[in-house]
């Protein structure tokens, strides 16, 4: 099947056709249709709007290490300063927006990458993202940095010892891990690889959950994340 379309058609589909050319079905595909609508309102306005800036703090580390006790902790002090924020969780995504992904390495890679969209979204929106995942590859790591831009992004490494965690196991997870009922569980059956240099490290089992929450805010204030530029 051949389809003919005009210049103007063509121009709005990025091809760099001089005059109306015979093009093959594959050209047809939906994603050429599409370009991005530019509001009248921007991030930037949104910013002055809240008088704060946006960005992305990412919370890595060990299931059970403390990343949603912090992040929830600090989305509260934020929140009694009237900043914006919000935390998305590793279980909360999984149980919508991703639940049709599994752990093997592909999903878990699609999983990140979906996360980061939806990041780049509330950053847009205004807020403050608080991103709590385990997300125990580097090179998916790496990937998400690559995302943002240097200033509006802070990867934050909540450190705690396997032993520690599994101490812990407010979830009952590394016992069934453990067990072998769950399979490819991070710490246990998965690796998880030590972030070589977050911008934060927050060390759970030196610090107790007061002075974790408030070590991420002393760490905000520092950077000067809230600062309209
Ligand atoms: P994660 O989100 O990393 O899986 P959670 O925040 O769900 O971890 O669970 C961490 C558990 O460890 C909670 O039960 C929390 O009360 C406990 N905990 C003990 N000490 C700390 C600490 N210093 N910081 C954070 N959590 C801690």
């Amino acid at each position: 099947m051949k389809i003919k379309f005009s210049i103007k058609e063509l121009r709005a589909m990025n091809c760099n056709h001089k005059s109306p050319k015979q093009i093959s079905p594959r050209l047809l595909n939906p994603s050429n249709y599409l370009v991005r609508y530019n509001g009248y309102i921007t991030c930037r306005d949104r910013n002055i709007l809240n008088q704060h800036a946006s960005g992305v703090l990412w919370f890595t580390g060990l299931s059970a290490s403390g990343k949603s006790t912090i992040a929830h902790g600090v989305e509260k002090k934020l929140f009694s300063r009237g900043i914006r924020s919000y935390v998305l969780d590793g279980d909360n995504v999984r149980h919508g927006i991703n639940s049709d992904l599994g752990f093997s390495l592909q999903d878990r890679k699609e999983n990140v990458r979906r996360i980061v969209e939806i990041s780049k979204l509330l950053m847009d929106a205004g807020f403050i993202v608080l991103a709590s995942f385990i997300s125990p590859s580097m090179k998916d790591r790496d990937f998400v940095r690559s995302c943002f831009s240097e200033d509006n992004f802070y990867e934050i490494y909540i450190k705690c010892s396997i032993e520690e965690c599994e101490r812990r196991d407010p979830k009952g997870m590394y016992d069934k891990a453990r067990r072998g009922i769950i399979k490819n569980y991070t710490g246990i059956s998965a690796p998880y690889e030590e972030p070589e240099s977050p911008d934060l490290v927050i060390d759970t089992e030196q610090l107790n959950i007061e002075d974790a929450i408030q070590g991420v805010v002393n760490f905000i204030d520092a950077v000067k994340m809230l600062k309209l530029i």
